[in-house]
């Protein structure tokens, strides 16, 4: 999302589906079995594939919601970014006669400042805030974020955030609500509320459609940017951006990195449901620091790959490998100078109309790699022709970007 006007510059749900045929069985798993199942059996299997799970599912954010609570509470003057010693992590944090555990309770994070608390994304910390912010003035911000009620996104199907009552939260679920648990979310929600810390303040509506052309009249009718609220001040939002940064050029964000860009973001792991051991990782973006221009959020439902199901490992990388082709892409200029003498800019070469052998050759000499998207177990590399590329040629990228192509 473009923090500055709402505009969704892009939304995707994998697996996906062919929209020209979308009663088809879309994985190979389900082609196998597709003829043998009932009807109502290959119904459940497609309305989880149409579903845009961005907007019309919830999901718990887990840490990436630290960002939130660290907003609220910069913004009653409760804390500052960096006060040395002002927390202490022992492991844990009693409430209510409850202890409830930091992540890394086996070795306590010690004496912290806020930064270095969203840095170690430490959950005691982010307890002891909530506690003084208190409920009441907690679901103020809540709602000031837009957490509430739906976006409003001009999209079909969008879900509420589950929160539980005002009157009934208590100590307890007012400290799993500071760290992100406990409640429901849809990732556009959490977007949308990013959103407000990456432009200086403000609740704006998301919207994918940006113009609506007469094709007959040629009268044309712009969306203009709808300001639904302020959440929090300049100052305090460019406070939060301020450690977003810290996460991610020394915090868990590490792997979200890409040289000459200044990043912020923050990592998240959640269980998908309760006791099912299955996680929603997620990484939160916010590119470039000095003028955001996106916002960007990755979740990763129960990654079972080499990562792990932390935030840091499996969805952080992701998110700088995808900041490294849509920031050149929006020509967004690189703050970071004296990052930028190490990265070696090269243009998009022709690879389209090549046979695959020629592509590869080419992607060799000038530093990029070569992706193809639909290949098949067997290629004969000397006769399959690429017919189309992203980017397309003649961009500026980094050298070492990934150019997805497919074949004929
Ligand atoms: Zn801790």
């Amino acid at each position: 999302m473009n923090p500055k006007n709402g505009e969704i510059l892009g939304m995707a749900t994998y697996p996906s589906y062919n929209l020209n045929e979308p009663f088809e069985a879309y994985t190979d798993e389900l082609k196998q079995n597709w003829e043998n199942m009932s009807s109502a059996e290959r119904t459940e299997k497609l309305q989880a594939v149409w579903r845009n799970r961005a907007i019309t599912d919830t999901y718990e954010p887990g840490s990436t919601f630290k960002t939130i609570t660290a907003s609220a509470a910069l913004e009653e003057g409760i804390t500052d970014t960096d006060n040395e010693g002002e927390f202490s992590c022992t492991g844990g944090i009693e409430v209510a006669g409850v202890r409830i555990k930091c992540w890394r309770y086996y070795r306590p994070h010690g004496s912290e400042s806020l930064r270095q608390a969203l840095m170690n994304s430490c959950n005691p910390v982010f307890i002891g805030l909530g506690q003084k912010i208190g409920v009441t003035k907690y679901f103020e911000y809540l709602k000031k974020f837009g957490l509430l009620e739906t976006t409003g996104v001009d999209l079909p199907g969008e879900a509420n955030s589950i929160f539980i009552k005002q009157e009934k939260a208590g100590p307890v679920e007012l400290a799993t609500i500071s760290f992100g648990q406990r409640f429901e979310i849809t990732p556009l929600q959490l977007v949308t509320a990013v959103s407000a810390i990456a432009n200086g303040g403000n609740l704006v509506k998301p919207h994918v459609v940006k113009e609506i052309i007469d094709s007959q009249t040629g009268e044309s009718k712009k969306i203009e940017t709808e300001i639904k609220g302020t959440a929090i001040s300049k100052e305090t939002s460019e406070k939060v951006l301020s450690m977003m940064e810290s996460v991610v050029s020394e915090g868990t964000g590490k792997n979200a990195k890409v040289a000459g860009y200044r990043i912020g973001g923050k990592t998240g792991t959640s269980e998908d449901g309760v006791n099912t051991n299955k996680y929603v990782t997620s990484f939160l973006g916010v590119a470039p620091i000095e003028d955001p221009e996106v916002v960007m959020l990755i979740t990763l439902y129960n990654p079972t790959g080499e990562g792990g199901h932390q935030g840091g490992g499996v969805a952080a990388p992701l998110g700088g490998q995808i900041f490294s082709e849509i920031l050149p892409y929006l020509e967004v200029s690189q703050g970071n100078q004296d990052e930028i003498e190490t990265i070696n800019q090269i243009q998009v070469p022709e690879l389209t109309g090549k046979t695959v052998k020629e592509a590869k050759n080419i992607a060799k000499e000038s530093g990029i790699n070569l992706i193809i998207e639909n290949e098949p177990e067997e290629l004969d590399e000397e006769s399959t022709i690429i017919s189309e590329q992203t980017p397309k040629a003649g961009i500026t990228i980094n050298e070492g970007t990934n150019i997805y192509c497919k074949i004929e």
